[in-house]
């Protein structure tokens, strides 16, 4: 095949660069041009000073230079009808007419035409009066999807959430024609996960290309401003084989059948803004172009030659079918810091030719040898990997090696297929108190008498009094005896211990627990030594935390015994496994460690003090944290795919409970988490109600 081909693209921005870099890979491509081009793109296409716009400067430039193929990125280019003049002129060009592009240029043409041909999409009406507009929305439940009917950049939709909202959207755009003289179209308001479904289509024929979902909020979480995209992903965890075949039938074929039967037929790439609802799959939206940052993701996975495509779908011959690799790629975007507000241009940025993965330029300028920021978005990194999970790892260790001091980006592209899923405690504990429930009613007809606990609280310590409330309502629930024991805030040791006593004598009680911490003037240590081993349902008795180290029986201590349940629930298999405990008291770290050991998992108890804890975190395939410190595990210390266990009960400043890790960028790397609250504390509680029942039955002698 000869390598004697000569292309031109038409555009700038990260997109285009994603373009000529597929075209790059073409075997009969010899001469890229890109009109204008940027500073990335120059690297592998000449880049020519002509407007994506100036439709005359364009042809006059393919004819004088013999190009054999034109292919148009922006919309802007398409809308003013740069395709018909280069068709005019015997031209090839991959692109969709003028007419072709009201599908995206005009909302209405595009609901009009999903109407008629049965497409899903969500209900709409469209308006150019101010007053029978507002009526309208009113009169309707909130919230309201308001779209200005034009070309607005991606600006002119409103999801207004109360009438006041939508009438200052519709005073914008019909009576002070923010964006010009047009239509509002105002919208059903659907829910679901949005993605992206392109296509190369020619006529009726429609070349998919892999489903992928941008992330369009400018920070992680999904928060702040809306932005042109601050990432995106293949590979969507949410989208089944059956919801691709039914969108690429019943939306994008279906589509293309309908332009060509309104004599406008499609002619380049269709990009369908789709939503899961539960519904079933519908139309949010068409662009007639390849969308952006989705191409970024999208095009590096073609395995064919995109210039046999490009061509083919530019003169109307069938081409083959595309093949795209086997993997998924995940695309992140360094923005200039304050976009999509206002942003300085001219820092410099150093390393980006060190990374080992695609870099699509954006908003860049060369200053000799330097490279430096030039727009809101300035370059996108995008790496590939056998799962998500690969390329996440791989993307953000390039990035790192990116500096520049005007730059910020998402560390949290792709979320939706990374996050962790959650050990629930509380579901788990209550699946564990039902069966003791039944087992309980059962216990009481063998023996004819029922577990029964006995629960000491001294003092007011609020949190105590929570946490014994709790317990108590547990042991109800499952049916137990129980009896709330109060001491007075100012109670004697001596008092404590006499009731201890009485307790351990009494044949009618089983459990017995002390809350602690305990007021100055009581030893715990003490107290905890009065209680008898057997009936020590806490585990605390130095008798029983000395069994449980020598591996004998032993009632084992309800909080490190929940978080084994929990570890189970993840489904791991401990042997041979790192685990990592950061925390070391007598109740939590030191027994959840030797639980570990017995295991045989390779254990290393580390604490707040430890040097370079994360390090030693990094290795973890189970992480435990009990130290009482808000936050203090980040997501950069969590081991990708580890199972991580949040002992903590903390509040931060503004009342609020939160754990000893941050859930939000540990559960981006970790296969299981637990959340605070509602993690480890139900099940501390649930295995209370088990060591009263065990407690039962050694007494009984079963
Ligand atoms: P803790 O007794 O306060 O222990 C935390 C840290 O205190 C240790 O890492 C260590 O600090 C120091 N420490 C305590 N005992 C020590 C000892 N014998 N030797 C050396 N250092 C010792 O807390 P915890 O009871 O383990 O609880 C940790 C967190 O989990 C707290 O937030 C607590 O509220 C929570 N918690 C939750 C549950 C539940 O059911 N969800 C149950 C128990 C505890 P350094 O690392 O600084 O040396």
């Amino acid at each position: 095949m000869a390598q004697d081909k000569k292309v031109l693209v038409v555009g700038g921005g990260g997109r285009c660069h994603a373009i000529v870099d597929a075209l790059s890979r073409s075997p009969q491509v010899a001469k890229i041009y890109c009109a204008p081009g940027n500073a990335g793109i120059a690297a592998q296409a000449e880049c020519v000073p002509i407007k994506d716009t100036d439709v005359k400067g364009l042809l006059a430039f393919a004819q004088e230079q013999g190009i054999d193929l034109t292919v148009v990125g922006p919309e802007a280019a398409l809308s003013v009808g740069v395709v018909d003049a280069f068709r005019a002129a015997g031209l090839a060009i991959f692109g969709h007419t003028k007419a072709a592009t009201r599908i995206e240029s005009s909302k209405e043409f595009a609901k009009v035409l999903m109407d008629k041909y049965g497409i899903p999409t969500a209900g709409y009406r469209s308006f150019d009066d101010f007053q029978e507009a507002l009526a309208y929305v009113n009169a309707r439940p909130f919230p309201a999807v308001l779209k200005y009917d034009g070309l607005a950049a991606g600006k002119g939709v409103v999801i207004a959430a109360d009438a006041a909202e939508a009438e200052a959207a519709l005073r914008s755009m019909l009576l002070d024609e923010a964006f010009g003289k047009g239509r509002v179209v105002v919208e059903d308001f659907l829910t679901g996960p949005e993605f992206s479904f392109m296509a190369f289509v020619d006529g009726e024929k429609v070349y998919p290309m892999p489903l992928s979902q941008d992330h369009k909020r400018a920070f992680d979480g999904d928060k702040g401003p809306n932005t042109g995209g601050m990432g995106a992903y293949t590979g969507l965890p949410f989208v089944t084989e059956e919801d691709r075949a039914f969108a690429q039938k019943e939306i994008l074929e279906a589509t293309a059948k309908a332009m060509v039967a309104e004599g406008c037929p499609l002619s380049g790439v269709l990009y369908g803004g789709l939503m899961k609802t539960p519904d079933g799959i519908k139309v949010i939206e068409f662009n007639a172009r390849f969308g952006d940052p989705e191409t970024e993701v999208v095009l590096p996975l073609l395995d064919s030659d995109i210039y046999d495509i490009f061509l083919a779908v530019a003169t109307g011959k069938p081409a083959t079918e595309p093949v795209w690799r086997k993997a998924v790629t995940l695309g992140v975007v360094l923005a200039s810091k304050g976009y999509p507000g206002s942003y300085d241009k001219g820092a410099e940025i150093l390393g980006a030719d060190q990374v080992d993965a695609k870099v699509y330029h954006m908003g860049t300028k060369r200053d000799g040898d330097r490279l430096l920021t030039a727009g809101g978005r300035v370059m996108m990194v995008v790496a590939e990997g056998k799962d998500i999970r690969a390329a996440y790892r791989k993307v953000y260790g390039e990035i790192a090696k990116i500096q520049c001091d005007n730059l910020f980006y998402r560390r949290d592209i792709a979320h939706w297929a990374l996050d962790g899923r959650i050990l629930d405690g509380k579901a788990l504990a209550a699946s564990i108190k039902d069966g003791l429930r039944d087992r309980v009613a059962k216990l009481e007809v063998k023996y004819g008498r029922k577990p029964s606990l006995a629960v000491i609280i001294v003092g007011n310590n609020p949190a105590s009094q929570v946490y014994v409330r709790n317990k108590v309502k547990s042991a109800i629930y499952v049916g137990m005896n129980s009896r709330l024991i109060t001491m007075a805030e100012d109670a004697t040791e001596e008092a404590l211990l006499k009731m201890i006593d009485d307790l351990n004598r009494d044949p009618e009680v089983d459990g017995i627990l002390v809350q602690l911490p305990l007021p100055k003037q009581i030893n715990e240590e003490r107290v905890i030594d009065a209680i008898a081993q057997e009936k020590d349902v806490d585990g605390f008795h130095p008798r029983n935390v000395s069994d449980l180290w020598l591996g004998r029986p032993c009632t084992i201590p309800c909080t490190p015994k929940g978080i084994l349940r929990l570890i189970d629930e993840s489904g791991i298999d401990l042997n041979g496994k790192t685990a990592v405990v950061v925390g070391r008291s007598n109740i939590v770290g030191k027994p959840v460690a030797k639980l570990l050991l017995d295991r045989n998992a390779t254990v290393v108890i580390a604490h707040s003090r430890t040097k370079d804890l994360k390090a030693m975190t990094l290795q973890a395939d189970v992480l435990v944290v009990a130290v009482g410190r808000p936050n203090m595990v980040t997501g950069d210390m969590v081991k990708p795919g580890a199972v991580v266990i949040d002992v903590g009960i903390n509040r931060t400043d503004d009342g609020k409970l939160c754990g000893d890790v941050d859930f939000v960028s540990a559960r981006l790397r970790a296969s299981w988490i637990t959340p605070v609250p509602g993690g480890v504390g139900p099940m501390t509680i649930a295995m209370l109600m088990e060591n009263t029942v065990e407690a039962f039955l050694a007494r009984i002698g079963k």
